[in-house]
């Protein structure tokens, strides 16, 4: 079983279904076919180039979209804004992402370690996805039809807390283990932007990715935390196929054995959890999840469901006492009993 995330943001069963819906937009195989070299590479320890020892510092280059990594210097940490908007996004959004794990979790950096914020834009032609490598972020353009853009703050929350996750938990990246992997990332995602944006609970989509298709699509974001299978349905793309309860659990084997599908269920768990505490998601929910899967009192690689939900219980008991029984209806309320 692989620890590590195999995939982008946007999954390789969607790609597929994509492709087949879309026969002449052959932008969605190229990018299944890049995505997983990405993948072989980072699993395989053969990304070749070498990245300079970590200060924290944001590093953005351009691939110029051709797909060499990491490519060519766009603006790194003390350098001005440059014309570019894409490369000035990714600036910001991955300082945006630093100061949020500093400032919220005191966590130096992915590592911990101040692992430097490394991400290139511009990767390929028409490549409908973003990837984290385990060394460093990569952003495709989007093929202007169906995916609009990948350089936005929740795409790159969720792909950089992979990285948190394999340096923590190392949560398995298959079965529920997996989806828990993908959830922490979908919870730690969304939680960078309410954090940035400083957004009450009442006051956010919980939308995964608005933003990442084109508005002649019939869809929201790729995903929906408070109604999950809801947030897209459109002939281009197929309809979103995440449950929203334990009792509708993906059991096939595609996607990982349903990493991307079944993630819908502990992610409603979350918000229902920050929604009924009330205020900001970043000063009880987020600690809780973040504790549980990253610090001292966390779970390990092989956790499921009922495991995780239990080492949450246990922790919002030690850290806030007051809202236990929110958390455990929260469970309870998608079939995973406390
Ligand atoms: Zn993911």
């Amino acid at each position: 079983m692989s620890k590590r995330n195999t995939s982008g943001f946007v999954p390789n069963q969607l790609l597929l279904d994509i492709a087949s819906l879309n026969a002449g937009n052959l932008s969605f195989i190229e990018t299944l076919a890049a995505t997983q070299r990405l993948a072989a590479a980072a699993n395989a320890g053969s990304v070749r180039y070498k990245l300079a020892k970590g200060a924290s510092e944001r590093q953005i280059y351009t691939a110029g979209n051709a797909t060499r990594l990491p490519g060519s210097k766009a603006r790194f940490e003390t350098d001005k804004a440059v014309a570019d908007n894409i490369v000035n996004d990714a600036f910001d959004f991955h300082g945006l992402m630093r100061d949020f794990l500093k400032q919220v979790f005191k966590r130096d950096s992915i590592d911990g370690l101040g692992m430097n914020l490394v991400g290139t834009v511009h990767y390929g032609k028409s490549y409908n996805n973003a990837f984290w490598n385990s060394m460093q972020m990569t952003y495709g353009d989007g093929d202007k039809i169906i995916f609009a853009l990948f350089v936005l703050l929740d795409v790159i929350g969720h792909e950089m807390f992979h990285g948190v996750t394999e340096h923590t938990s190392g949560l398995e990246y298959s079965g529920e283990s997996g989806a828990l992997n993908e959830s922490m990332s979908d919870v730690f995602g969304v939680g960078l932007r309410q954090w940035a944006k400083k957004l009450t609970v009442d006051k956010d989509s919980w939308l995964v990715g608005p933003g990442i298709f084109m508005p002649s699509i019939k869809g929201k974001a790729l995903r929906s935390m408070t109604n999950p299978g809801t947030a897209y349905n459109d002939p281009k793309l197929g309809k979103d196929p995440q449950p929203d309860h334990y009792s509708k659990l993906y059991t096939g084997s595609s996607d990982n054995g349903g990493v991307h599908i079944n993630s819908g269920i502990p992610n409603k768990a979350f918000a229902t959890f920050a929604i009924a505490v009330g205020g900001n998601s970043w000063d009880v929910a987020l600690p809780v999840w973040f504790e549980s899967n990253c610090g001292t009192n966390r779970i390990d690689s092989s956790a499921d469901f009922a495991t995780f939900a239990a080492k949450t219980v246990d922790n919002c008991t030690k850290m806030f006492p007051q809202h236990v029984a929110a958390l455990k209806a929260a469970w309870n309320g998608v079939g995973v009993t406390v």
